[in-house]
């Protein structure tokens, strides 16, 4: 059995009452999470995540930031830096998300500081890229730049690259099965020519639901998903690992 990585993106839609009710479930979630061999990584707001190391072990869910400051330690107020999400149990960093580039006005080059910074504090990234243009060559030529941090990584590094076309976030919109299998087979060989040092995993995020799922999971190249609605309740979330 494929063991498939799911990676729940929150946002600020789980608040730490609604976190602490997935507790009532841990029994069917270490189940499932055992029976289906899936690997799980949820990425709650700042202030749910110590709260989820106290009740979970990162031997059932691991757990991850949804970003974190450009800088390491100081005088910058309302950020949360690297080491700080290391210390509450943090495995894994979302950076790079399209809402923070897009409403955020976070750039390539935060998004390459960040990076190292996670490396730094012993923090897998997991590095979101996409673009809204819809042409091959286009998209093609737009990854490539948002990869440039690839020359950073170090050697031997783990790292988890997620590709959501900005079209399918939130839309229940997917992109055509064949388009996909052709951006992941360029994108697995654009990263093992520009750093076959690597240990890199492939995820797919955008509209990815209990009816989506079966169809994404015939994709060869996808290692895994970057789910954002669907991964706020365990029901639908399970509905996904199961389907
Ligand atoms: C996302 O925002 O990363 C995402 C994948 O959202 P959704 O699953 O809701 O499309």
């Amino acid at each position: 059995m494929k063991q498939w990585i799911y990676i729940a993106n929150w946002k600020m839609n789980v608040t730490p009452k609604m976190a602490i009710g997935w507790y009532a479930n841990i029994d069917d979630i270490q189940n499932t999470i055992k029976d289906y061999q899936a690997y799980c990584i949820i990425c709650p707001s700042f202030v749910c995540i110590p709260l989820l190391s106290h009740h979970i072990s990162p031997d059932t869910i691991c757990l991850g930031g949804q970003d974190c400051s450009i800088y390491a330690s100081g005088a910058y107020t309302g950020e949360v830096d690297a080491y700080s999400l290391q210390q509450v149990g943090c495995h894994y960093c979302i950076v790079g998300h399209y809402e923070r580039r897009s409403l955020f006005g976070e750039t390539d080059a935060d998004v390459t500081q960040k990076i190292q910074n996670l490396y730094a504090a012993n923090i897998i990234p997991i590095v979101c890229i996409g673009t809204v243009q819809k042409e091959l060559a286009t998209i093609y030529t737009l990854l490539s730049h948002q990869l440039h941090f690839l020359s950073l990584v170090p050697a031997g590094a783990s790292l988890y690259i997620a590709y959501e076309p900005v079209y399918a976030i939130g839309t229940n919109n997917i992109p055509l099965t064949p388009e996909l299998k052709e951006i992941f087979d360029w994108l697995r060989r654009y990263v093992a020519h520009q750093a076959p040092t690597i240990q890199v995993y492939f995820i797919y995020g955008g509209s990815v639901h209990p009816n989506t799922i079966g169809e994404l999971k015939s994709i060869p190249g996808i290692d895994g998903f970057l789910i954002g609605s669907a991964s706020n309740s365990w029901v639908s979330l399970k509905k996904i690992i199961i389907g």
